[in-house]
């Protein structure tokens, strides 16, 4: 998340005193500041961050499915005794491991 803010949502969570509509006023506050920072756009932000994840997500799934199916793979086995790496995979599944999809 944007540094800024995680700075104005801390001290928005940390005011308790303040009304609602203070608060209120607050959030507007703290938006037109963000707003106003060059290059700062909230819809590519928060969509762009949340891809990141997805892929992330995916990639981490991709990469324990391809591990499980190369237990099971003859090339992968050779490969493993051969090289002495217990984690080694052969070409088709080190692809698959290192595709994001
Ligand atoms: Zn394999």
């Amino acid at each position: 998340m944007h540094r800024l803010a995680v700075a104005f949502l801390g001290s928005y969570m940390k005011d308790k005193r303040g009304s609602h509509r203070a608060k209120k006023r607050m959030v507007q506050d703290g938006i037109e500041r963000l707003k106003s920072i060059p290059g700062w756009d909230p819809a590519k932000f928060v969509s762009t961050s949340t891809l990141v994840r997805l892929k992330e997500v995916q990639h981490e799934y991709q990469t324990r499915n391809t591990f499980e199916a190369a237990q099971h793979c003859q090339q992968c086995h050779q490969l493993r005794q051969a090289s002495g790496d217990p984690t080694a995979l052969c070409e088709e599944h080190f692809a698959q491991a290192m595709s994001f999809g």
